[in-house]
């Protein structure tokens, strides 16, 4: 189906950024496959980014930006990273514009501003935003870490998990408590920095896919944050995440559907070539069907999903319609890996095939950015249930 979302000036934005994978992520200077065994994408490679105008789209003009807050663009990221199979370097660079940036351009300061915006559009400061911690995931509320006033300082304990971007970043949205007696309105987010005392990076963590990017634990042992450095107003933490996490469930429900239809397109280009008792595997009556019913799921998803971008550049996507998004979209991208990958046989088995790793990286979009349970949550309580 003709989709309608882009003008010109995205998809001369989407041939400058395929362009960059070619010769930054795939080949020439990019080593994906290095990264992928590393666990970690070179932090210049941010940089790389920002200088091709790929990073902070959306910050002012005159903080080095280009002043285009058009969801648009970023969804071009998402995708593209996506259709070459570069899900793991692509998590890294959306996490930092579609996630992180929305809170620094939202609750900053003019001093704050200053201080940070340029290096977020040069890749030089490289973002991260921790709220989970090991004891607390979807329930928020009970986080634990600690932010207690001293003077001008907020004195920080306790500690975060599974952070994307988490030995990478520089600045660090961190939801913390500064009123342990309240729940929801005790939560506020403090910029925590890379070199401040007391703060220090875990393991990079282990996980079966999503390899180049790194996952981190981080502590936080009587670090002295500068009042400064909170974001918006003590208490307002909660709402803040709230009023963003529509754009975040968008963002990682469209890759999901851009991961889904660069598998059915690897797929097709396998069955057409390979060869069963005499004909090619695509020539199966099942192996249409299988993809016939991919294709048609993963069409009718789109829709929504450029539906939901229009909205959030409206300035109307709802917390409900944002869920809806994420976990409808996340399951399909587990099923399209799933029987994309039976189509490629033993071949899809093996690493070197980019189904095989759009397989595992496919399986955390149904955890992060608030599990699926809790979104069918959010959706079912606006039902009056
Ligand atoms: C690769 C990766 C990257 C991540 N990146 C970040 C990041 O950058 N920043 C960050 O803050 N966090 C990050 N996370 C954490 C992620 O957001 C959490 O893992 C997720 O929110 C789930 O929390 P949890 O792991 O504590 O699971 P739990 O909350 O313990 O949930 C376990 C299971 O119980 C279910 N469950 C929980 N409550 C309910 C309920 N009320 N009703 C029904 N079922 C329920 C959940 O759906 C889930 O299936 C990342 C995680 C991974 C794996």
């Amino acid at each position: 189906m003709q989709r309608h979302l882009f003008d010109d000036v995205h998809e001369d934005f989407r041939a400058s950024f395929r362009t960059f994978l070619e010769r930054e992520v795939l080949g020439e200077q990019g080593r994906y496959g290095e990264w992928e065994r590393e666990g970690i994408v070179p932090r210049e490679v941010f940089a790389r980014a920002g200088r091709g105008g790929f990073l902070g789209m959306a910050v002012p003009e005159r903080y080095g930006g280009a002043g285009a807050e058009d969801f648009r663009f970023n969804l071009v990221i998402g995708e593209e990273c996506q259709r070459v199979g570069v899900a793991s370097f692509g998590l890294g660079i959306t996490l930092h514009n579609d996630i992180s940036l929305p809170y620094f351009l939202s609750y900053c300061t003019e001093q704050q501003r200053e201080r940070w915006l340029a290096g977020i559009v040069s890749g030089e400061l490289i973002t991260a935003i921790a709220m989970t911690e090991p004891g607390i995931g979807s329930d928020l509320a009970s986080m634990t870490t600690r932010a207690k006033r001293d003077g001008e300082h907020y004195v920080v304990n306790g500690s975060k998990t599974f952070i994307t971007n988490g030995i990478n970043a520089d600045l660090i949205i961190t939801a913390v408590k500064t009123d342990p007696t309240e729940r929801h309105r005790g939560i506020s987010l403090l910029v925590i920095e890379r070199d401040m005392e007391g703060f220090e990076r875990g393991r990079n963590l282990e996980k079966i896919g999503q390899h180049a990017q790194d996952t981190a634990e981080l502590s936080f042992t009587d670090v002295r944050v500068p009042v400064e450095n909170l974001l918006g107003s003590e208490g307002e933490g909660f709402l803040q995440l709230v009023s963003n996490l529509p754009q975040e469930r968008l963002s990682i429900a469209a890759s999901a559907i851009a991961a889904a239809e660069a598998m059915i397109d690897w797929t097709l280009d396998y069955v057409r070539e390979r060869k069963a008792f005499g004909q090619t595997i695509g020539s199966f009556q099942a192996s249409r069907f299988t993809l016939a019913e991919l294709r048609g799921e993963v069409d009718i998803a789109r829709v929504y999903i450029d539906r939901c971008a229009q909205a959030l550049d409206a300035g109307d996507l709802t917390a409900e319609d944002a869920a809806t998004a994420k976990w409808w979209c996340t399951d399909l991208q587990g099923t399209v890996a799933d029987r994309c990958l039976q189509l490629f046989g033993g071949y899809g088995y093996m690493s070197e095939y980019p189904i095989a790793r759009a397989f595992v990286d496919a399986r955390v979009t149904r955890i992060y950015g608030g599990a699926n349970e809790i979104m069918k949550e959010i959706v079912g309580r606006s039902l009056g249930l």
